[in-house]
Order: structure tokens, then C-alpha cells, then sequence
């Protein structure tokens, strides 16, 4: 049995933590992997508990590239692993037979059909409308791509990209205040 360890807390607000800082030398905090080695301070998505932390736009900004990273080399990795279906036609084609793939991301600028098709996927598959076509591309070793779908097996890309979703989720809310 695994011993009960509990959900790590905000360490401003208290509430369910996000993402993981450690602080360098000079009392810069940075988004880090859990297992660093250095003292950890959690924290949640709360813009106001960021800027208590750190002051100004740095550590959004240091956080968002961060979580990005995250997601493309967990899509490099589940492309290497066999894990990926690019292209709308073959996700299309999974998405009819219902095998296959589990979630989709389409590229914020994938073109207006590609968008239309992709609301139809949405009744059965999660899907993530994240990166461009280029970094999405970039990330799997292709030159440009609009669509990919991505296999249950593929637990660490899935995960990743949900906790880059959730973060984009809230800075729209922000931008839009
Ligand atoms: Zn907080």
C-alpha cells in the first residue's frame, strides 16, 4: 500500500499547488523538476501569488516556456515510442473507428477547416487547442504540423499537456481582465 502523502499547498494562498520553484543565488525563482536537489516552493496559478513571490512578468513568462518544454519533448518522446498519429486524415480516421488515440492537439493556427473538423472530435476526444504549427511540428520532428493525436499509452504527454491547458486556461482569463 502506498503511504498517504498530502497534495502539495500553495505556499502563499494555501491552495492546491501547480507548479514546482526553486530559488538560484541571487533569489531568483524558477520552475523546476521535481527532485532537484534545492529547496521547493509550490505554488498555485493564482497570478497574485506569483507576483507575491517574484514581482513583475518574468516568472509567467519563465513558467509558460517551461510547461511548453515539458510538452514537446513529451511529444518527441511519444513519437519515438510510437505513440502519435499526425496529420487530420489519420486522426480523423482513429477518431471514426474509435481506436487508437485518446486526445488531439490542434495547433492555435491550424487552418479554419482543420478547426471545423476538430469540434466533431470533441465528443470523444479530449481535445487541446495549444502551440502552433511549427513548435508542434518542431516538437515531433517534422517541419510544420496542425494536428496530432495522441495514444493512451502516452500517459506523460497526455498529463502535459493538460497542465499546459489548465495554465493557458488561466492566462486567457487574465489577458482578458
Ligand atoms: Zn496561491
Amino acid at each position: 500500500m502506498k503511504p498517504h502523502t498530502p497534495a502539495p499547498q500553495c505556499a502563499i494562498c494555501g491552495a492546491s499547488a501547480f507548479v514546482e520553484l526553486v530559488k538560484d543565488e541571487s533569489g531568483v525563482f524558477w520552475p523546476a523538476h521535481p527532485g532537484h536537489g534545492l529547496e521547493v516552493t509550490q505554488v498555485c496559478l493564482n497570478t497574485s501569488c506569483l507576483s507575491e513571490l517574484e514581482k513583475g512578468e518574468e516568472l509567467p513568462h519563465k513558467i509558460d516556456s517551461f510547461l511548453k518544454k515539458q510538452v514537446c519533448s513529451a511529444l518527441g518522446l511519444a513519437r519515438k515510442s510510437g505513440h502519435i498519429v499526425a496529420g487530420q486524415d489519420d486522426v480523423d480516421a482513429c477518431f471514426k473507428s474509435g481506436k487508437g488515440i485518446k486526445c488531439v492537439v490542434v495547433a492555435g493556427n491550424a487552418g479554419a477547416s482543420t478547426q471545423r473538423l476538430s469540434r466533431k472530435w470533441l465528443e470523444k476526444l479530449d481535445v487541446f487547442y495549444l502551440l502552433d504549427k511549427d513548435t508542434l511540428g518542431w516538437s515531433l520532428g517534422f517541419t510544420s504540423c496542425s494536428v496530432v493525436g495522441i495514444n493512451v499509452k502516452a500517459k506523460n504527454a497526455r498529463a502535459e499537456l493538460k497542465r499546459y491547458a489548465e495554465w493557458n486556461d488561466t492566462r486567457k482569463v487574465i489577458n482578458e481582465r
